[in-house]
């Protein structure tokens, strides 16, 4: 009996190529299965995914209490309209309103982007329409999170974009204090700037960015869509001491990627009044809060409480930080629990994303000399081990040169 052979990479590639948009360049490998930290090609290699789908797979490929929960969410009760509610809606809503510590309300999306969408309609609500963002900001490709993401190139070919959204550089109280005004309906930042490569402020920073924005009657809106659900070793990156110097307490946060460990979803959390600047027909969505996405994420917050593991991900985080800044090729290492940046000392990271895969890690090439690491909050310490083994073997094959380097 003859079987059909299953398509190589290769074979694949070229199909995505006649199929799909280009938006993304040609893909790196075409992946076909995946089992805690570890993913397979087409090829049949092995890879240890310390990416997680930028930050998204919490617990993991394949992780049996999120396999179950989404199987017997629908089998039970797979989508309903928004003229309906669900338990799994309801509970998660509460769920994340107790993590967050405040009186909030909870309005659920698919995506990042679309959190964010909410999250600046809901600030022209107050009757102010301008945004302090910040230089280097990633909040998303729609319109509107674009038009609150810095970077030139994304927003260029997308102009005239929403408008009255000012950036100041990131970090820089006094720049802050300088661009708000009575005007401003929010200021937003991201607690860690993950796309620009894991920026990480000074403690005092998102503090002073909470009273600036009160002092002028502003909006504190953070977004965690990077940073949240556990990712830096907290719930959420601005409860985090090792990030902030005093308690933070935003009107508005914005959660996606790590919720639902994979299962799209996306929410805006607003605190006090400002959980209540939407009226009825403000805001709609088809698949926001679907039962299934919501019982994952509910699934994802189970496991990661059960299983202890924001305490892993800042233990293993530090191991992680600690061991590829041992490399002198490394010129400084940044972040918080399993969210990892380090800049290279020359900008090879598209190289070592290169040489990385083919020693069978993923990493990924935040900027030309940032890499960046967001591995699934249940990586293993063998895993980790045997990525720092690799690492100095990673970085001569990516051509970083070892002499000339200063220790
Ligand atoms: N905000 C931040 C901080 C992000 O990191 C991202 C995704 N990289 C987004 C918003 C957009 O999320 P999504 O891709 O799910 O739309």
């Amino acid at each position: 009996m003859t079987t059909t052979p299953t398509p190589s990479t290769t074979e694949w590639t070229e199909r995505y190529a006649g199929a799909l948009m280009n938006t993304f360049g040609p893909p790196k490998t075409v992946l076909v299965k995946g089992e805690g930290a570890h993913v397979w090609d087409a090829d049949g290699r092995e890879y240890v995914d310390l990416l997680g789908g930028i930050a998204v797979n919490a617990l993991g490929h394949a992780h049996p209490r999120l396999v179950a929960a989404v199987t017997e969410q629908l089998q039970t009760l797979g989508h309903i309209s928004n003229f309906f509610a669900s338990a799994p809606q309801i509970t998660l809503a509460e769920r994340l309103v107790g993590l967050l510590g405040a009186d909030a309300r909870v309005f659920f999306t698919n995506s990042g982007s679309e959190a964010n969408e909410t999250a600046f309609k809901l600030t022209r609500r107050t009757g102010r329409t301008k945004i302090v963002a910040t230089e280097g900001s990633f909040h998303g490709r729609t319109l509107g999170a674009l038009a609150l993401t810095s970077k030139e190139a994304y927003r260029a070919p997308f102009e005239p974009l929403p408008g009255d959204v000012v950036f100041v550089p990131y970090g820089d109280e006094a720049a802050l204090a300088a661009a708000v005004d009575v005007d401003t309906a929010a200021v937003l930042v991201e607690p860690i700037q993950g796309e620009a490569g894991v920026i990480v402020p000074a403690r005092g920073y998102l503090p002073a960015a909470q009273r600036i924005a009160h002092e002028h009657g502003a909006l504190l809106w953070l977004d965690e869509i990077q940073t949240g659900v556990g990712r830096t070793g907290a719930w959420f990156a601005h409860q985090n001491p090792a990030l902030v110097d005093a308690p933070v307490t935003p009107d508005i946060v914005t959660v996606a990627k790590g919720l639902a460990g994979g299962i799209p979803i996306g929410a805006c959390l607003a605190t006090h009044g400002s959980g209540k600047l939407f009226d009825p027909g403000n805001h709609g969505t088809t698949f926001g809060g679907n039962p299934v996405a919501a019982a994952a994420a509910l699934a994802v917050l189970d496991v990661l409480t059960e299983d202890d593991l924001l305490a892993r991900a800042t233990a293993i985080g530090a191991r992680l930080r600690a061991g590829v800044g041992t490399d002198a090729r490394v010129r400084e290492t940044r972040g918080a629990g399993l969210l990892v940046g380090l800049t290279l000392v020359e900008p090879k990271a598209a190289e070592v994303v290169a040489a990385a895969q083919d020693a069978g890690f993923i990493v990924n090439a935040a900027t030309p000399e940032r890499i960046r690491i967001a591995p699934p909050l249940v990586l293993t310490d063998a895993d980790a081990e045997a990525f720092l083994a690799a690492w100095p073997r990673i970085l001569d094959h990516a051509g970083l040169d070892q002499t000339g380097v200063t220790p």
